[in-house]
């Protein structure tokens, strides 16, 4: 579905100049998890926003199903449409109702009706388990349904590929199981059927343990190691992915 190749990006000139992906390639397969992790800095969010267009890249290719999107002839719109982020903060409206989060894309961008529009809102909030406070406000919400309802706007207009970045490192320790669950749940039967194809930007390594069909291990820009979790997590090759690992614990 998704392959980067060569991707560069940096920030910055001359003195000041911070390449932050120096030669990126990644595949992520359809119904596919490919889960991301690295030091803060290393580049994370920065290969997710240049996935989702939020970001030019300086060289490479960033193909979606083979069409390079990173031409700049592209129509960034419609390749939106068929991708869905979600952040760290859950940037939801405070002075909209949670149904009227989900709904607002879908009446506003893809011009579906107020009724249709509801019912594929209340369907996905259904989904991730906040049918019952569809009228609500976000402030009215923990943080872990907050985090649903952000994830339930990304879902409802049925992306092909889910960006995921951080999605519980704003949340209290007791509210990142609740998300985790859903992600896994998710992962193993999407909204309409066939699982979730994901990419992931994390620090919990007990996700990228349990979720990732791939965990790729940025450094210095690059992909410095990828695999399996088994291999990369517990039997990692390269000095740095050790290093890496033993500091987190
Ligand atoms: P974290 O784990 O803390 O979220 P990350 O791996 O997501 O980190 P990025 O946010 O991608 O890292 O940042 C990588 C580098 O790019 C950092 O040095 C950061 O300062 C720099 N950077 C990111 N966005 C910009 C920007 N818009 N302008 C200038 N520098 C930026
Ligand atoms: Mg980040």
């Amino acid at each position: 579905l998704l392959s980067l190749r060569g991707v560069r990006k940096s920030f910055g000139t001359g003195a000041a100049l911070n390449v932050v992906l120096d030669g990126v390639d990644l595949d992520v397969e359809q119904g596919s998890c490919v889960v991301v992790v690295g030091s803060s800095g290393s580049g994370k969010s920065t290969l997710l926003r240049v996935v989702d267009l939020l970001e030019d890249v300086d060289d490479g290719q960033v193909l979606l199903d083979g069409e390079d999107v990173a031409d700049p002839w592209v129509d960034a719109d419609a390749v939106r449409a068929r991708l869905a982020m979600v952040f760290q903060q859950y940037n939801l409206f405070p002075h909209l109702r949670v149904l009227d989060n989900v709904t607002l894309a879908p009446r506003v961008v893809h011009g579906r009706r107020r009724a249709e529009a509801e019912d594929a809102a209340m369907a996905v909030l259904e989904r991730v388990g906040l049918a019952d406070v569809a009228r609500a406000y976000p402030d009215q919400l923990s943080g872990g349904q907050q985090q649903r309802a952000a994830i339930a706007r990304a879902l409802v207009n049925g992306p092909e590929l889910l960006l995921l970045d951080e999605v519980t490192s704003a949340l209290d320790p007791e509210l990142v199981g609740e998300v985790l669950d859903l992600l896994l749940s998710l992962r193993a039967d999407g909204v309409a059927g066939g699982p979730t194809t994901m990419l992931v930007a994390t620090h919990e390594m007990g996700f990228a343990r349990e979720v990732a069909d791939e965990v790729v291990f940025l450094h210095a820009g690059r992909v410095h190691e990828r695999g399996t979790p088994g291999q990369v997590l517990d039997d990692p090759q390269r000095e740095r992915t050790r290093d890496f690992l033993r500091r987190l614990r």
